[in-house]
């Protein structure tokens, strides 16, 4: 694609590093935004260098935050002895949306993946594991993609957690979940929250 100028090719090239955006995109993008006032563009600009800044994550749960501590983390309204452990940020807003779980969180920032050179040491695990043993937590919800890195990631911190007197269970699987917990349909999050198991009865039924 040629382009008439440099500054131009550089915000294109910028736009067209983000996920999902190609070229052409990336083109529309940024000549949308040459006919924005020069406020409004500075105004797009600073929230993302801001955001990048200054975001937090919880020191809790490793949720984004805009403080030390998440809201969720902060709301006595929820319940605090109960943990969601789920891959990543964006399984915390599915999980939100579907307004059918009160308790806490936490992110592992992953899951253990050898082929990718993801071992446990990565993740948040050990972080969970003082958290449960320090908070004497009452139930640990694995929220979990159904695949072999997921059920491996639970096998892991399942056993880390076998001399503790926490439950510890897992959304239901198998059920139609379209792959990706984030693109799984508000419903059926929710029903599988609902009808959460043991995770011994889903490790050993395997
Ligand atoms: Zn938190």
């Amino acid at each position: 694609m040629q382009l008439p100028s440099s500054l131009l090719e550089n915000a294109v090239n910028e736009f067209a590093k983000l996920p999902g955006i190609g070229k052409k995109t990336a083109l529309r993008l940024v000549l949308h935004l040459l006919k924005q006032d020069t406020d409004a563009v500075q105004h797009f600009g600073d929230s993302i260098t801001k955001m990048r800044k200054e975001i937090k994550f919880c020191q809790r749960c490793c949720n984004i935050a805009d403080a030390d501590i998440c809201s969720i983390c902060a709301n006595s309204m929820r319940k605090q002895d109960i943990i969601c452990v789920v891959e990543n940020i964006r399984d915390v807003i599915a999980i939100e949306s579907t307004q059918q779980y009160n308790g806490t969180y936490h992110v592992l920032g992953g899951v253990i993946s050898p082929l990718d050179g993801i071992g446990p040491d990565q993740l948040t695990i050990e972080t969970l594991v003082n958290r449960i043993q320090k908070e004497h937590t009452q139930e640990v919800v694995f929220a979990l993609n159904p695949n072999i890195q997921g059920d491996t990631t639970i096998y892991y911190i399942q056993k880390k957690l076998q001399s503790f007197p926490v439950k510890v269970t897992t959304i239901a699987r198998g059920i139609s979940f379209g792959g990706e917990l984030e693109y799984a349909d508000e419903m059926t999050l929710a029903r599988s929250l609902q009808n959460r198991l043991p995770v011994e009865s889903y490790v050993a039924g395997r």
